[in-house]
């Protein structure tokens, strides 16, 4: 197994190093790489058995399709068709970035990646590392988060490197990525932009570019057994610790305040053993209770970027429960919920 050691940039021949991560890739290989949202588990996205390997390696269901990552404008056309002036304006105004556009797919693309839709999800990273890993390779990389199926998302190799790493045929260690949630998933449909994973592109800068997008009814809903889905996605379990969860919020702080302490209390006089994972101040409030804190921090970045860390981190504790503060939905905090929610199977007292 190849290990790439790129958490210590300081000269741009540095990336060098990547090309023969980039023949890995070419060769059928799986690579785990950092993007600017969480690390990846890719491979080339042209070889149906090597993508057949990502499914096999995160025990994934053949279903959920993977996004294609590019790292630039010319390899969209290898693989996507009929694009329309405002899926234009949306790759012009998000990309390089954290936004992925389901798009109709052309035949190049295998089913295996598209899991039998006649769709691509498509995105162009904005992390030098990811994009020159494309660039050596040569061919889009298909690449879902870098967990096994149904756990939090890998946001640096420590956390992940126990469960994949016998999996893989390369690492490169990139250090902690920058935004901790995945890409804005988003397909348009008569010129209407539906959100079908919120991220950190947000609903408000998605109405600037594109007028105001319809936010899927599952971003935040429970899911009902048989529904049509618009993402095979949102019918799986996602994010979850091993340890049951359960989420508290209400828009009302002092409010909030209280329930989280009726929660504790309420679990303590059961003699359960409890992790708390709330933001700064109240990480602070509650440090004299019987229960292990986990401080998420105090701005929406900084929870977000520590998230999948955090989750993992409260898993080790092997506690009865752990109780979650929730956030408010707007801007970033949307994307937030929606993993906290399916980390805690919609368990939610408000
Ligand atoms: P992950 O691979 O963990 O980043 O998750 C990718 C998400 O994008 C999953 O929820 C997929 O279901 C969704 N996705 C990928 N491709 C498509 C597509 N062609 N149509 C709808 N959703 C997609
Ligand atoms: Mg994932």
């Amino acid at each position: 197994m190849e290990f790439i050691d790129l958490t210590n940039i300081k000269n741009v021949t540095d990336y060098n190093k990547l090309e023969v991560a980039g023949e890995i890739i070419k060769k059928g290989g799986l690579v785990l790489f950092p993007t600017e949202t969480v690390y990846g588990l890719g491979a080339n996205g042209l070889d149906e058995e090597a993508v057949k390997k990502i499914y096999k390696a995160k025990g994934r269901s053949s279903d959920n399709p993977l996004i294609l990552h590019i790292s630039d404008i010319e390899m969209l056309g290898q693989i996507a068709k009929d694009i329309s002036d405002i899926e234009f304006k949306l790759m012009n105004a998000f990309w390089p970035g954290p936004f992925t556009i389901i798009l109709n797919k052309k035949d190049i693309v295998p089913s295996v990646v598209s899991g039998g839709l006649d769709t691509v999800g498509v995105r162009m990273p904005d992390n030098e590392i990811a994009r020159n890993l494309i660039k050596f390779a040569g061919v889009p990389v298909a690449a879902p988060s870098a967990n096994i199926s149904g756990r939090p998302s890998g946001t640096n190799i420590k956390d992940i490197y126990q469960e994949l790493s016998d999996k893989v045929d390369c690492i490169i260690d990139g250090g902690s990525t920058k935004i901790g949630v995945e890409s804005t998933v988003v397909r348009v449909i008569d010129g209407v932009v539906h959100i079908l994973r919120p991220g950190k592109i947000t609903v408000e800068q998605i109405t600037e570019v594109a007028g105001t997008p319809i936010v899927d009814k599952h971003v935040l809903g429970k899911l009902d057994d048989g529904t049509k889905v618009m993402s095979p996605g949102m019918k799986y379990k996602h994010y979850a610790p091993k340890t049951r969860c359960i989420l508290v919020y209400n828009e009302n702080y002092e409010i909030l305040k209280d329930k989280i302490d009726e929660t504790i209390d309420k679990y303590l006089r059961d003699n359960k053993k409890l992790v708390l994972m709330c933001l700064s101040d109240n990480a602070d409030y509650f440090k004299d209770k019987n229960v292990t804190i986990i401080n998420m921090g105090n701005s929406l970045d900084e929870i977000s970027k520590n998230i999948f860390t955090d989750l993992r981190k409260a898993d080790s504790f092997n506690a009865d429960l752990i109780i979650i503060q929730g956030v408010s939905t707007k801007g970033l905090g949307l994307a937030i919920m929606n993993r906290l929610l399916r980390a805690c199977n919609y368990n939610i007292i408000k």
